[in-house]
């Protein structure tokens, strides 16, 4: 359903070659699936999102490479084509979605906004969608008569979802949606997520820094690194057959609620500057696995049992240096 091919993005800089902050990703998501997007903060994940729903500003990123829904390239499109399939094929909530509401209109007339652009539906057939999704993200359908203000950040959020999800899109991308909401609420929210996605069975892309959050709800995780996909592997194998140096460390960084014990590592060092040219493994500098062939050629993602890993352990013989 959706296909991203060596997918590059470069914020320009005034000076200088600019921030590489995605570089050469390539990944494929079904139908109806649920994928996590991982990785330390400044690791390119949110930008990845914001490319494949094509919201970057072009005046200030060079997007190069192949963003395809249904075998359509959104990079080929005129902005009226692009604005036509936003919403209806593929939707966006963000970080701050809950803010993202205009505040002094109710919350109906968003909807209604949205839904007049781009279908034919009467007001009461309006009124009666917008009822069932607030009830689908477990909100008194009575709040769209509400003023953002008079709802709370997980509310808003429960709102904005509901709202990416009013025409059907085939694939909702989320950054971070829950970041700025408590634990337990974000829990709620993404527990109701799940579900709504299996039930109606559209693409999810959840973008997150919490690795423990993505593997309740998702069912394949990729993780991301210095602007690539570095692993790629399903939610429930991820734990235990990580093969990726990084996302081994994450794991350690992560508290397995189902574990006897757990023991906390952090991970040493700092992700790369993505101004500067990268040679060999991005990860070199902080894996303590890296061999000769790490600090001179960059490993390419290649598929292994279940998955796929970017990593020379995986492709070369050679023993680690330490
Ligand atoms: Fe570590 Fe080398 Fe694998 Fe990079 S390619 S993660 S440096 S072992
Ligand atoms: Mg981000």
């Amino acid at each position: 359903m959706l296909q991203v091919k060596d997918l590059s993005v470069t914020y320009r800089a005034r000076r200088g070659p600019g921030v590489a902050a995605v570089r050469g990703v390539d990944f494929e998501i079904p139908d109806s699936t649920f994928v996590g997007l991982v990785g330390e903060s400044g690791c390119g994940k949110s930008t990845l999102g914001f490319a494949i729903a094509a919201l970057l500003d072009e005046r200030r990123n060079t997007v190069r490479g192949h963003v395809l829904l249904d075998g359509v390239d959104l990079y080929q499109l005129s902005p009226d084509q692009l604005r036509a399939l936003r919403w209806s094929k593929l939707s966006v909530v963000l970080q701050g979605g809950m803010n993202a509401f205009n505040p002094v209109l109710r919350l109906k007339h968003q909807f209604m906004d949205v839904m007049k652009a781009h279908a034919k539906l009467s007001k009461a057939e309006m009124t009666k969608r917008i009822a069932q999704l607030l009830a689908a993200v477990e909100l008194d359908p009575a709040v769209m008569e509400s003023y953002p203000h008079e709802l709370s950040g997980g509310m808003k959020q429960r709102a904005a979802i509901a709202l990416a999800l009013v025409l059907e899109p085939r694939l909702v991308i989320l950054d971070e949606p829950t970041t700025a909401l408590d634990v337990v609420v974000q829990r709620s929210i993404v527990t109701m997520l799940s579900q709504l996605q299996h039930r109606l069975r559209f693409s999810v892309l959840f973008v997150s820094h919490d690795l423990g959050l993505v593997l309740e709800v998702a069912q394949r995780v990729m993780v991301m690194y210095a602007g690539q996909i570095v692993e790629d592997k399903p939610a429930d194998l991820i734990i235990d057959e990580a093969h990726h140096p990084y996302t081994k460390a994450l794991l350690g960084c992560y508290a397995n609620p189902r574990a006897t014990r757990v023991s906390l590592t952090g991970i040493p060092g700092t992700p790369p500057d993505l101004r500067e040219h990268l040679h060999g493994c991005p990860f070199a500098p902080r894996c303590t696995q890296r061999m000769d062939i790490c600090e001179t050629e960059a490993p390419r993602l290649l598929p292994l049992k279940d998955g796929s890993v970017a990593c020379h352990l995986y492709t070369h013989k050679e023993v680690p240096a330490r």
